[in-house]
């Protein structure tokens, strides 16, 4: 097992998730079996109790466990799936350590951050980096990403369980990559000193980076790498620039033409391979056409919502049309703004504020023909909005908005519960699908898995009221709700779960699809 590590300097936002993603990528496409592990320096246990407003999006993985949006990075660029381990906080590890000493494991010791924390957080990347993949295999490279930046009190422990692993592994197991920010002043020079600064820190941590990825707005040129190679300790080949890129997925090709592949194969002693280049085809597969989605949601700030903004782009992607997306305030837009659009997609979220302006543009839809996607919270504003105009419900509601008519409710095992933490249904569950529907053209099989978070769901009592005034529910779990469909509309269709996360370029997801399809053809004939 040959680790990789990425550690990131002067300030945080760089995309060290998107260049580890990548550099996981470069690998792959060298058929490297590649997995990733991210740390996350902060006390919470897991990302399911953070604002996204604040942190980004809340991935969900397979086996439920509700991690930091880049797993969501990893799974896409590298097409793997990734479990619990995978996502290490300080609250993991602490809770651990603390669980162990009240169980007597460490009788008689004084327990300490060294090596007790340390040797758990090596426990816990090696348990990861192990991992079997579905057939039985192991990775031959894993990525540790340090979250947070070098210097921080937070991630200490962490560097200093990467630089005993150093200290462990042979020589050619190990590459540590530092990701800086190299800003611009007001000359328009570039400006190499927060990477020396930051490089000083590492250093006094006992850690040298042998590979430093400098994130500018434009292109870093000879004389600047040559600078950092002299002022960092490194050869000028191990320098390499990455520019900010339209695309994301555009950052693997462009740091395969800097050269990295070359320094991180001499480093870990890897043998030259040919590339194989189809995903590169893939994610860069030219657009013909272009359609507008309107995405109504209550954050102003697309971090949010990465993995539907990817998967809109995987399902354009494959109908070579270019999704644009414009973002509607839920409180805020005007009725009248709706009619722009060539789609309406209402996505997941919590609590009451905005509702009644997702509700309305659900309505607009439904009555407009306009092609329609709810997603989660989403899936259950379309069946309040139906029982509201549709099935003789004026005051249907959830029961998470208030006081009305419940047709969406908790689900009973959230009764009584205590905790908040890891709570809600979630990750894999399955869905059958009803012979005859949208969902089943769609996903073109009788059962399929998809990820979920959840507290709410349809409300049983009101199913068959629903379903006469004809709304259809095209998927269950036993008595449970997972896809909503409504005949004679060119494309209303809603999923409890959230398919997004399962979307990669190269296999997009069904329900994103056939509402990218629909919008294509709304355009067409408006
Ligand atoms: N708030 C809703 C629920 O808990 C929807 C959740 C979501 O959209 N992820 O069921």
């Amino acid at each position: 097992m040959k680790y990789i590590f990425i550690t990131g300097g002067v300030m945080s936002g760089l995309g060290k998730g998107i260049t580890a993603a990548s550099v996981g990528r470069i690998l792959k496409n060298r058929g490297y079996r590649v997995t990733a592990v991210k740390i996350d320096p902060y006390l919470n246990i897991d990302a399911g109790t953070m604002n996204p407003a604040q942190h980004g999006e809340v991935f969900v993985l397979k086996d439920g466990s509700e991690v930091d949006l880049d797993l969501g990075n990893y799974e896409r660029f590298l097409d793997i799936e990734l479990s619990a381990p995978h996502n290490i906080t300080t609250g993991k590890v602490y809770r651990t350590v603390i669980d162990k000493e009240r169980r007597g494991d460490f009788l008689g010791e004084t327990v300490q951050i060294i090596p007790h924390i340390t040797d758990q957080i090596k426990a816990c990347i090696r348990q990861a980096a192990e991992e079997e993949f579905p057939d039985g295999t192991h990775a031959d490279v894993c990525l540790v990403e340090v979250g947070g930046t070098v210097g921080d009190i937070e991630s200490m422990p962490f560097l200093e369980a990467a630089r005993q692993m150093r200290g462990e592994l042979p020589g050619t197991d190990y590459v540590l990559i530092h990701v800086t920010l190299i800003p611009e002043d007001t000359m328009g020079d570039l400006k190499t000193k927060p990477t020396q600064h930051s490089v000083k820190a590492l250093r006094e941590l006992g850690l040298h980076a042998d590979i430093i990825v400098g994130r500018s707005e434009r292109v870093i040129g000879a004389n600047t790498k040559r600078k950092i190679s002299a002022f960092c300790d490194l050869p000028i080949n191990a320098v390499i620039s990455a520019a900010t890129a339209p695309d994301t997925y555009e950052v693997p090709m462009e740091m395969e033409k800097e050269g990295i592949a070359d320094v991180l194969s001499a480093h870990l002693g890897l043998e030259t391979r040919d590339i194989d280049s189809s995903w590169y085809r893939v994610v860069t597969k030219e657009y013909t056409n272009r359609v507008t989605v309107a995405i109504v949601s209550k954050y102003g700030i697309e971090d949010v919502y990465i993995s539907i903004k990817e998967a809109l782009k995987h399902a354009g992607r494959s109908l070579s049309t270019e999704v644009k997306i414009v973002w509607l305030d839920a409180e805020r837009y005007e009725r009248c703004q709706l009619k722009d659009y060539d789609g309406i997609l209402i996505p997941g979220g919590f609590g009451k504020r905005g509702i009644e302006g997702k509700i309305e543009a659900i309505k607009y839809a439904r009555e407009n023909n306009v092609p329609f996607l709810g997603l989660c919270l989403g899936f259950q504003l379309a069946v309040v909005e139906f029982a509201r105009n549709k099935a003789g419900m004026p005051d249907a509601t959830s029961e998470e908005m208030g006081e009305g008519t419940h047709v969406i409710a908790l689900l009973p095992e959230q009764e009584g519960l205590t905790e908040l933490g890891g709570t809600m249904r979630l990750g894999n569950y399955t869905a059958d699908i009803r012979d005859g529907t949208l969902a089943k053209k769609l996903y073109g099989e009788p059962q399929i898995v998809e990820r979920h978070r959840h507290r709410y769901e349809v409300n049983p009592r009101y199913i068959k009221k629903l379903e006469d005034a004809g709304l259809v529910f095209s998927a269950t779990n036993k008595n449970r709700m997972e896809m909503l469909e409504l005949p004679g509309h060119p494309f209303f269709f809603a999923t409890q779960f959230h398919p997004e996360f399962k979307s990669r370029p190269t296999r997009p997801s069904p329900p994103y699809i056939g509402f990218v399809e629909a919008c294509k053809v709304n355009k067409r004939t408006k």
